[in-house]
């Protein structure tokens, strides 16, 4: 199996870059904002407790993401690997992925961590609210909360893999195909050193 969490802030590009990625190295692409915002479209219990803390720009609390990647673990057993996608967002998070990971005998392979100015991330969510839907994305408080809590309680989620030599950092500003030809360029490095 090949592991690999794409990591960074909000608006960084993590959607755009993960559905390419998935394409080329067949990866079931687990991205816990989607799996929340189906939740919410399907009214569930869980979607409605997310929905009162996305509304506001912060994270769910972590027993939600964590049950709801633990499902998507059991129910895709026979894939090539995950991509992570929004998850982990917290220390917590972190080392219940690495548990969960470890009883499935797999762990991560390598965090791609896309790296772009806060400037250029609000201009790009800004720009997403446009089109996307997405309540979260059309309003700037809503925006900056969600940098804020990026910096607060994710960034160091990079801090946690980094013991362990599996951070890389990519420049996430540039054309679309720029990014993703430095990711694949890396993942393909990776996957020749573990040897998967
Ligand atoms: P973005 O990273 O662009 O804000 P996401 O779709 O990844 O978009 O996340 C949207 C919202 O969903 C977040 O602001 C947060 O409220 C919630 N969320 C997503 N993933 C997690 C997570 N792993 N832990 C807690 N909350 C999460």
């Amino acid at each position: 199996m090949f592991n690999l969490i794409l990591f960074g802030p909000p608006g960084s590009g993590k959607g755009t870059q993960s559905e390419k990625l998935i394409a080329k190295y067949h990866l079931k692409h687990l991205s816990t904002g989607d799996l929340l915002r189906s939740e919410i479209a399907a009214k569930t219990a869980l979607g409605l407790e997310a929905k009162q803390f996305m509304d506001k720009g912060s994270l769910v609390p972590d027993h939600v993401v964590i049950g709801m990647i633990n499902d998507a673990l059991d129910k895709n057993t026979d894939v090539a690997g995950f991509l992570f996608d929004g998850f982990p967002r917290t220390a917590v998070q972190a080392e219940e992925l690495d548990k969960l990971l470890n009883e499935k005998n797999t762990c991560i392979d390598i965090m791609l961590a896309l790296e772009v100015s806060e400037d250029e991330l609000i201009k790009r969510l800004i720009k997403r609210g446009e089109t996307s839907g997405r309540s979260d994305d059309t309003n700037e408080q809503i925006i900056i909360a969600r940098i804020a809590e990026y910096h607060k309680k994710t960034a160091s989620v990079a801090d946690h893999y980094q013991k362990e030599k599996k951070v890389m950092m990519i420049k996430g500003e540039g054309s679309v195909e720029e990014i993703f030809n430095a990711l694949c360029e890396k993942i393909d490095f990776i996957r020749k050193q573990n040897n998967c």
